[in-house]
């Protein structure tokens, strides 16, 4: 398993990490397989979706903000909830699979790593599979 490093800078925050996995899978020298990546935070999760036009993201982070207020009511003391919710709603892992030495993606994917509780320093766990 390989620990790959995301610095995050806003509250909620999507980074486009799509090019630092596919130098880990370069690295990995698994031509055929899967990779598994996993976020190990209850406010953080992981999702692939368009990454050519940016306001895609943004309406994203809009819509979730919209639909998961942070100033709601809630009963959890950290004041936090609305980042947990999301995280669950987004989720918190992706099998990617990998042919011919590149990972799968449409046209218009890319990964993003969402942040909804920073800025913080994260984790994201890869494990490559060959197979
Ligand atoms: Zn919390």
């Amino acid at each position: 398993m390989e620990i790959f490093n995301v610095k995050t800078s806003q509250r909620t925050d999507f980074i486009d990490i799509t090019q630092a996995i596919e130098k880990k899978v370069k690295e990995s020298r698994v031509n055929n397989g899967l990779c598994c990546l996993f976020v190990p935070h209850t406010t953080a999760a992981l999702t692939i979706n368009e990454n050519a036009d940016s306001s895609v993201k943004n309406d994203i982070k809009l819509k979730l903000n919209a639909l998961v207020p942070p100033e709601e009511f809630y009963t959890h003391f950290e004041g936090n909830s609305d980042a947990h919710i999301k995280s669950t709603l987004v989720g918190n892992s992706l099998n990617i699979i990998i042919n011919s030495g590149k990972l799968v993606l449409g046209t218009w994917q890319g990964i993003y790593f969402c942040e909804f509780d920073g800025p913080r320093n994260r984790n994201v766990y890869i494990k490559i599979i060959a197979g």
